[in-house]
């Protein structure tokens, strides 16, 4: 099939949190084949991705065959070549990973498969979640089996809320439950020394985002050191050119690309496999959307799969028709073709 159109638009969100996401947050990414299928992505960047999509890389789509997963990465090497000049990182790969997911969902429909069978035949029909928020109790309840708590340095006092919050969570969710971390960029080393020292007794499954994605040096010392807490980070990173930074300097135990921001599905399955030679983990950022959970259910991605449920009662922008949702802390892929997922019309 060819591609006949590729056009991308911002959504009307309504619960996006004040910040760069008010201005750069995610963008839908629609391909129409000749052959009528229509392919749903869904990436990062926000109007400047709008922009990159519907001007320059639409201009280099239009006409161009879609038969095969090796025909999708070239088209990869393409848009990413021809965008070096702007691109290599942040908003043009996000909108990069929005055009590689659309024609994942493309080829998907075409076929009648789900991604995750165009993959991998034998593809994980279950996964493991974990939630990532501060309502704990609510969590609980809810049965997820893993909890990641938003941290923020304000100082040495917000040890001791780390370590607060550290036990409550342990207590709600038992000896067994991972207990983590998201810090945001806001420790230093320093600060995650401390933090090691006070909360050993909690068992942290792993510290993540510590330092920033400049820091991979610092973070590869670092990482020696927290042992046997893990270290992680990687959502700020972009492709495999990007991850072989993070693997030379061996910053992280496991490595977190978000799917719709780092390149697509195209870019997941390059990280995947140099994550394989550095002997570390792949655990996608926001892996229990559709776009990271097809890639774990036919990847070596390990069974671990994040959700945000926000907080008990609060409201959000449902984009994602059909989407799965995880029940008692476990989601399940669907058998629909592509990722299974179209936008609410009311919000475009
Ligand atoms: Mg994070």
């Amino acid at each position: 099939m060819k591609i006949n159109s590729v056009t991308a638009v911002y959504p009307n969100y309504k619960h996006t949190a004040p910040s760069w996401r008010t201005h750069l947050w995610q963008i839908v990414v629609r391909v129409e084949t000749d052959t009528g299928q229509t392919g749903w992505g869904y990436g990062g960047g926000g109007k400047a991705a709008i922009e990159i999509v519907n001007g320059h890389f639409s201009e280099i789509l239009v006409g161009r065959s879609v038969n095969s997963l090796s025909d999708i990465s070239d088209i990869w090497d393409i848009l990413y070549t021809a965008s070096i000049p702007y691109g290599r990182k942040g908003i043009a790969i996000m909108a990069l990973s929005g055009v590689d997911l659309a024609l994942y969902d493309a080829l998907g429909k075409a076929e009648v498969k789900p991604v995750a069978k165009l993959l991998d035949q034998s593809n994980k029909k279950r996964m493991r979640c974990y939630a990532t928020g501060p309502d704990t109790n609510w969590y609980a309840e809810l049965g997820y089996t893993a909890q990641k708590m938003p941290h923020r340095w304000t100082g040495d006092e917000s040890i001791g809320s780390a370590v607060a919050v550290a036990e409550k969570t342990r207590a709600a969710f038992g000896p067994n439950a991972e207990v983590m971390f998201d810090v945001y960029m806001s420790w230093d080393s320093e600060a995650t020394l401390k933090m090691n020292d006070a909360l050993k007794h909690v068992d942290i499954h792993w510290f993540e985002d510590v330092l920033t994605p400049d820091d991979l040096r610092d973070l590869g010392n670092l990482r020696r050191k927290i042992r046997p807490v893990n270290m992680a980070g990687g959502e700020h990173e972009f492709t495999a050119h990007g991850f072989a930074d993070i693997a030379r300097n061996q910053a992280y135990d496991i490595w977190q690309p978000d799917i719709t921001w780092c390149g697509g599905i195209t870019a997941g399955l390059r990280i995947v496999e140099m994550a394989k030679a550095a002997k570390v983990e792949v655990v996608p950022h926001r892996g229990a959307e559709p776009w990271g959970l097809h890639l774990i259910a036919a990847s070596d991605c390990e069974d671990f799969a994040e959700f945000l449920p926000g907080v008990r009662g609060a409201g959000r922008d449902d984009l994602w028709l059909g989407a799965p949702e995880p029940v008692n802390g476990y989601i399940e892929i669907g058998g629909e073709p592509g990722f299974g997922v179209k936008p609410n019309e009311d919000l475009l």
